[in-house]
């Protein structure tokens, strides 16, 4: 298949909104990462998806709208923390997890009586949507297991031949996927973090919990409360090594070997003896939050085999950056003092 190149002019935008209608995948910018779009009330549309990403049909898709009032036909509840979350948050990185109605088609739910929710910031996307006249479902537009895409050329990289057309959009902004909370079962709960802050929940909501596989590995039968927890995420070809502790320039400086390479902070790239690939400034956390993903995928064009990565603060949004980086590093940490 050839995949046809999409600019941000209406045209372009009109066009990827008429794909989308005839139940073609088109992948398009977010705020948070770049997303692989399906028509989300097209079941064979979105079974496409899974083929296409290679994604476990059981792992939920994010039903995304570009105003209000097509939540009505989607859910079945939709509560007075939702209502909240909806004043603060929308449109922003926030997925709420509600009662889905019958319209949800399964390949969309996987088989759960949820359905997760958001509402886009990015223009582009809001304009795609309002194109297609139907919420879309879209998961990040990678490979199944990859890092998240943040630039048009992440997306041509995995799935070029495979899906009719990529809207490009420039790079994005938030870098790592959205927030998603469950307000579909007593207390809010973060099921995954991400651009919309924990503590920010909590500001609007009062009580909010963070669910325990967000920092750290399922335990052996644990359940998983969001499919997505149970399989291998955000992984470059390199074995990524968690370094947790100070000094980390000088741990690596002296563990350096062939194919060793760090990821690290933008200020310790100087005095580092090994190849290195920054992702953010220490204690910016929305600089690595952006920058992430684009380094593990660098990592992986160097050749490198075994990367000694600095171990992100969980705070803020730096949650959102250790949750995807313990599990690029298949919860893999050296803890140095
Ligand atoms: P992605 O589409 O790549 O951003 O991944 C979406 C994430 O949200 C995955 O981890 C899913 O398992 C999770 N998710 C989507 N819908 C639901 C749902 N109804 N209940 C729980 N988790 C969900
Ligand atoms: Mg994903």
């Amino acid at each position: 298949m050839q995949t046809l190149k999409l600019t941000s002019s209406r045209e372009d935008i009109q066009k990827a909104g008429e794909f989308l209608r005839q139940g073609k995948l088109v992948a398009i910018p977010t705020e948070t990462v770049y997303g692989l779009a399906a028509d989300a009330l097209n079941g064979p549309a979105v079974a496409r998806i899974f083929q296409a990403k290679g994604r476990p049909q059981d792992n939920p898709l994010i039903v995304h709208i570009a105003d209000l009032a097509q939540i009505d036909p989607l859910v079945t509840a939709f509560p007075d923390s939702a209502q909240k979350l909806a004043e603060a948050f929308w449109p922003g990185p926030l997925t709420m997890i509600l009662p889905k109605s019958e319209r949800i088609p399964v390949e969309t739910s996987g088989g759960l009586d949820t359905v997760g929710i958001r509402f886009p910031s990015h223009p582009v996307a809001s304009a795609v949507i309002r194109a297609a006249g139907t919420p879309l479902a879209a998961p990040s537009a990678n490979l199944s297991g990859s890092p998240s895409p943040t630039t048009a050329y992440h997306v041509e990289h995995d799935l070029s031949g495979k899906i009719e057309a990529i809207l490009d959009g420039g790079p994005c902004t938030v870098g790592v996927e959205s927030t998603v909370i469950t307000l579909a079962e007593g207390t809010p709960r973060i099921l995954r973090p991400g651009g919309i802050t924990w503590e920010q929940l909590q500001a609007v909501l009062g009580q909010v919990e963070v669910d325990h596989a967000v920092l750290h590995q399922l335990e052996q039968g644990e359940r998983a409360a969001s499919p997505g927890m149970k399989y291998k995420h955000y992984a470059p070809k390199a074995r990524i090594i968690l370094v947790e502790g100070e000094p980390y320039v000088e741990y690596v400086n002296a563990h350096q070997g062939d194919g060793t390479a760090a990821l690290c902070y933008r200020e310790d790239c100087a005095a580092l003896h090994v190849p290195s690939v920054s992702f953010g400034a220490a204690g910016d956390y929305a600089s690595q939050a952006r920058e992430l993903f684009d380094a593990l995928r660098h990592l992986d064009d160097m050749g490198a085999r075994v990367v000694y990565a600095r171990c992100p603060q969980p705070q803020g949004v730096g949650m959102a950056v250790y949750n995807r980086l313990i599990r690029a590093a298949g919860f893999e940490v050296l803890r140095i003092d």
